[in-house]
């Protein structure tokens, strides 16, 4: 292998960069595609799978190392080009250079984008907008735009390994390309995002989330100097919930009633805004509402509080079943004490449980020991035994049922 040189070109990377838009931006300073600079960056192409978007997710140390050699650039600051540096908030895998979706809660491909910042810096594309915690440019006051204009996909910085990448230039490959090397090249700074008001809720929980990603720790609300991992948990179980259940905005809506119109306009015919609880959001829209509702839930003072806001989500119709069902997923994926105690608290209040005057007619249907009196137990306190004959070919009392099925009585 021939020994790496330092490139004759210097290139310092924007504040927040991610590595994939700095080597975008390399690429178009040496006009060289990134098949052929990485090799000279020290970096194996055939890895890649077609895009430098993997190199943004983790880079190895031996990596960074020759890249650091190669431009000048310090490992550290390599590093901090990678998702791999909020690994205390979410998962990165390096043996595939993917997100794990579920601690990212985030999409499998692509970035959103503030237009305006394309603009600033001439193209430089931040990490954070990969995260699906990243929904609104709290510096330009707006949310992030999630689709190319033209071609209506998500871009991202590189354009293939191929091709010299245009600063602020969509490089998806439209469906409709007759060739394959056909790019979109739509403008995306002619994006036109939607503006959010000074003060705007949706502003405030960017804010709250940008300061535990850089902090990485939370005191707001339901906690008090907690790691910010454990939050993003939360928000990882509780978001998509609010997705799946709560009404979506309508226009009197106080925090985000002006987010009605593009939040339906961003569903499909008959769409919905959930893809199950470990999806990432489909559109910033929906992160914008999920998290800001979610955020008002977790910023209540106390769980009894949280607990009222919650149950107040549910739009009229829905079951609210989902939103407040309790979360095992393994100590890895634990929600905090406080999460719990509000889902619980929540749960009864919607969900209150009746005043029974007899227990055993409640009482859920087990498997009988087999002992003859509690056979007999069994069919005197089946409901539906109380209430009428059974019918001519199967036991009404579910009990039963699984006796005669489980072999003969004794
Ligand atoms: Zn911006
Ligand atoms: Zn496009």
């Amino acid at each position: 292998m021939t020994p790496l040189r330092r490139l004759p070109v210097r290139l310092a990377p924007v504040p927040g960069e991610s590595l994939d838009s700095w080597l975008a931006a390399f690429s178009r300073r040496l006009a060289t595609p990134a098949r052929d600079l990485l090799p000279a960056l020290g970096l194996d192409v055939t890895t890649l799978r077609g895009s430098t978007t993997g190199l943004a997710v983790v880079l190895r140390d031996d990596e960074a190392t020759q890249v650091a050699k190669a431009t000048g650039v310090p490992v550290p600051t390599l590093h901090m080009m990678t998702l791999a540096r909020y690994n205390a908030v979410l998962r990165t895998d390096p043996s595939t250079r993917r997100l794990m979706p579920y601690h990212a809660w985030t999409r499998r491909r692509g970035t959103w984008f503030c237009p305006r910042c394309l603009a600033e810096t001439g193209g430089r594309w931040q990490l954070r907008w990969r995260l699906g915690w990243s929904f609104a440019c709290v510096r330009h006051r707006c949310l992030l735009v999630d689709r190319c204009p033209d071609c209506g996909q998500i871009p991202r910085p590189d354009a293939g390994l191929l091709h010299i990448p245009l600063a602020s230039r969509c490089g998806a490959r439209p469906a409709t390309a007759s060739r394959t090397h056909e790019r979109c090249g739509a403008d995306l700074t002619a994006s036109a995002p939607h503006e959010l008001a000074g003060g705007h809720a949706v502003l405030a929980a960017q804010r709250l989330i940008d300061t535990m990603l850089t902090t990485g720790t939370a005191t707001f609300g339901l906690y008090t100097a907690t790691a910010a991992g454990q939050v993003f948990t939360d928000l990882a179980v509780l978001a998509p919930r609010i997705l799946g259940t709560a009404a979506m905005p309508h226009a009197a809506d106080p925090a985000v009633g002006d987010l009605a119109e593009v939040y339906q306009a961003s569903l499909s015919e008959g769409g919905t805004a959930y893809h199950g609880a470990g999806s990432g959001p489909g559109h910033a829209v929906h992160a914008a509402v999920a998290v800001t509702r979610a955020m008002a839930v977790l910023s209540k003072a106390d769980a009894t509080a949280a607990a009222a806001a919650l149950a107040a989500l549910p739009a009229p119709g829905i079951t609210a079943r989902r939103l407040v069902s309790p979360h095992d997923n393994g100590p890895a994926r634990s929600i905090s004490t406080m999460l719990t105690d509000t889902l619980q608290r929540a749960r009864h209040t919607l969900f209150p449980r009746p005043p029974s005057p007899s227990k055993a007619r409640t009482a859920r249907p087990r498997t009988p020991s087999g002992r003859r009196h509690d056979l007999l137990g069994s069919v005197q306190h089946c409901p539906d035994h109380d209430r009428a004959p059974p019918r001519s070919n199967r036991s009404p009392c579910p009990t039963r049922q699984r006796q005669d099925s489980d072999g003969p009585p004794p």
